[in-house]
């Protein structure tokens, strides 16, 4: 059933994307302010260009706004980090202990989506 009240978001960054969704899940109508431009019409501005890392809270937050299985798909595991010593070996540091994952998501397909 359509909830009559209304909720305004200002910024249609990763936050007041996801809020949107889970608003409207809600039956509210959902207004956004975005000061740039429609980023699923317009060509990409620079900002905040490098990947984002993405753990356990991204994904919960992703699979409440059944988005999921989407971002899965354009999602690239990141198992550790490889460290450049100043002797010039490198030392891999994972990230977890079995084999755990961030996992590395465009901002603009994140957002887009
Ligand atoms: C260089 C960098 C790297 C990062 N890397 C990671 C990472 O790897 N993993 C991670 O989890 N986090 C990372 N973060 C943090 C992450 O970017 C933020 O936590 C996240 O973007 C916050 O989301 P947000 O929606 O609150 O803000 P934003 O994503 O900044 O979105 C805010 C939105 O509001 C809009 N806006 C602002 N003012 C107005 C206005 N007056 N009127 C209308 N619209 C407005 C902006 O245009 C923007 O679209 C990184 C941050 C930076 C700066």
């Amino acid at each position: 059933m359509k909830n009559k009240q209304q909720v305004s978001i200002l910024g249609a960054g990763l936050v007041g994307s996801l809020l949107a969704v889970l608003f409207q899940k809600r039956g509210y109508t959902v207004q956004i302010f975005e000061r740039r431009s429609d980023m699923r019409l317009a060509s990409m501005s620079a900002g905040k260009s490098i990947n984002l890392a993405m753990s356990m809270r991204g994904w919960a937050g992703l699979q409440k706004a059944g988005l999921e299985e989407d971002i899965r798909s354009i999602a690239i595991p990141m198992y550790g980090r490889e460290l450049h010593q100043a002797n010039g070996e490198n030392i891999f540091q994972a990230y977890g202990k079995n084999n755990e994952a961030i996992y590395s998501v465009s901002r603009g397909e994140l957002n887009k989506n």
